[in-house]
């Protein structure tokens, strides 16, 4: 018996997974670069949130074309690649189609993956047509030049030829079109092979076969690089995802406790902190730097899939502003992978590099065109919350440098002095009832 197809495939089988699997460490080595964030209340509603927004596509489908189109490439691809295990078996064993076993079942798996086969590659093609050809606005906004526009039209490409590579693989393999069943669409296919000798129909069948797993070995490998890591990352994401209300900003115990000393005009300026307090300074108030950030945060970066809702809601991008609420979370991605790299390099240790994600990447006019409004986070259909961000650098640019614009720093210093974000003394707050 002939043992080389089988070692070959184990090696091949083994490359491949060795690969993401060292890549999936170093992705969760960066998320941990995050600051320590408390999400372990509420567990029920959390694996709720995932069952509906990640399994279920909840959010997808308020865009229904395009969500009922990603939810037949979503189900389509999870399901053909039940096949794939198959393959592995039949690869690592030496055998062939070693689950016909199962008996007409068989037939309607195939038959099931051959029809969500040419689903997946109908609405992978009107994808690409969205996206080059009618050229939706979203798709075409100035961070969606070079790779994460290339990026976009590879994963198509490739959900193309993984697709197409299938219903050949069936449609030459000799033994499976003879059974006769299962091959609802390859036996349309079938015919186009039909001039070619038994010998050379086993050679294309085998040729696609590996094609096809190595392809999808490869197609694993590239999600890390690519916005694609959504696939996987959208599971935790709404699972970890904020369970405040919108709206709610998350206040550093330590400030608020000074301003309640401010407000009160009974309280004790200089009496020592109650024993326990849980009012300790942070080393620094905001961020500035990714490292700043909280681990959900940085894990939110990771799952973006670039899609672009959020940023056709945001009322300051729709106005002409430079903030895309999507800019900032590839951003912050990017920054991300570049402190990853750097500690790579640097043999685990992040060595200082003259950069940051403020500034660097982020600018302090997008930071400042932000209303507040929630709707990039209310569109996120993987529960991802750009505005946090945006928030948390906002408060190091006010906390750590007194660099928010002249209107609010006027408005700040009155509230600091007169109780109130006007410029008039306490004591003539209520002067208004009184003009006529
Ligand atoms: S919260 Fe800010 S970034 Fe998000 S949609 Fe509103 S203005 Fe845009
Ligand atoms: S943050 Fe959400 S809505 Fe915005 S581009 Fe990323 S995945 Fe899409």
């Amino acid at each position: 018996m002939n043992y080389i197809p089988n070692i070959l495939f184990a090696i091949v089988l083994v490359i491949g997974i060795g690969y993401f699997v060292f890549n999936v460490k170093k992705l969760i080595r960066n998320i941990k670069l995050g600051q320590d964030l408390d999400v372990s209340d509420n567990k029920s509603q959390r694996w709720k949130n995932m069952a509906m927004i990640a399994l279920g596509q909840s959010k997808m489908v308020r865009r229904p074309v395009a969500g009922i189109m990603h939810i037949i490439v979503y189900v389509g691809f999870i399901i053909i690649n039940i096949e794939v295990l198959e393959i592995i078996i039949d690869g690592v064993l030496g055998t062939h189609r070693i689950f016909t076993g199962i008996g007409s079942l068989y037939g309607f798996l195939i038959g099931s993956f051959e029809v969500l086969a040419v689903l997946v590659l109908i609405a992978v093609m009107v994808f690409w047509i969205r996206r080059n050809i009618i050229k939706l606005s979203r798709f075409w906004k100035s961070e969606m030049t070079s790779w994460p526009k290339n990026d976009a039209n590879y994963i198509l490409y490739f959900e193309m030829v993984l697709m197409s590579l299938f219903l050949i693989m069936n449609a030459t393999d000799f033994h499976f079109q003879e059974m006769n069943t299962g091959n609802v669409i390859s036996q349309f296919i079938a015919p186009w092979f039909s001039g070619l000798s038994e010998g050379i129909l086993h050679i294309v069948e085998r040729a696609t076969w590996w094609i096809h797993i190595i392809g999808i070995l490869i197609f694993l490998n590239y999600l890390y690089f690519s916005k694609h890591l959504h696939i996987l990352l959208a599971f935790p994401n709404t699972f970890y995802g904020s369970l405040k209300p919108k709206g709610e900003i998350n206040n550093l115990k330590a400030v608020t406790n000074e301003v309640k000393l401010m407000m009160d005009p009974d309280a004790d300026p200089f009496a020592a902190p109650a024993e326990g307090a849980d009012d300790e300074v942070p080393a620094k108030f905001g961020a500035s730097d990714v490292q700043d950030l909280n681990w959900v945060q940085l894990l939110n970066s990771y799952t973006c899939t670039e899609c672009g809702r959020c940023t056709s809601e945001c009322p300051a991008n729709q106005t002409g502003k430079k903030l895309s609420p999507r800019k900032i979370m590839m951003d912050t991605r990017d920054r991300l992978e570049e402190v990853g790299k750097n500690i790579d390099a640097n043999k685990g240790e992040f060595k200082e590099d003259g950069k940051q994600l403020l500034d660097d990447y982020i600018t302090r006019e997008e930071l400042w065109a932000c209303t507040s409004c929630n709707a990039c986070v209310e569109a996120c259909p993987v529960s991802i919350n750009p505005l946090s961000i945006i928030l948390d650098m906002r408060r190091y640019l006010v906390m750590e440098q007194s660099a928010a614009p002249t209107e609010l720093n006027n408005m700040m210093t009155n509230i600091e002095n007169n109780g109130a974000p006007w410029p008039y003394n306490q004591m003539d707050r209520l002067n208004w009832k009184d003009e006529s």
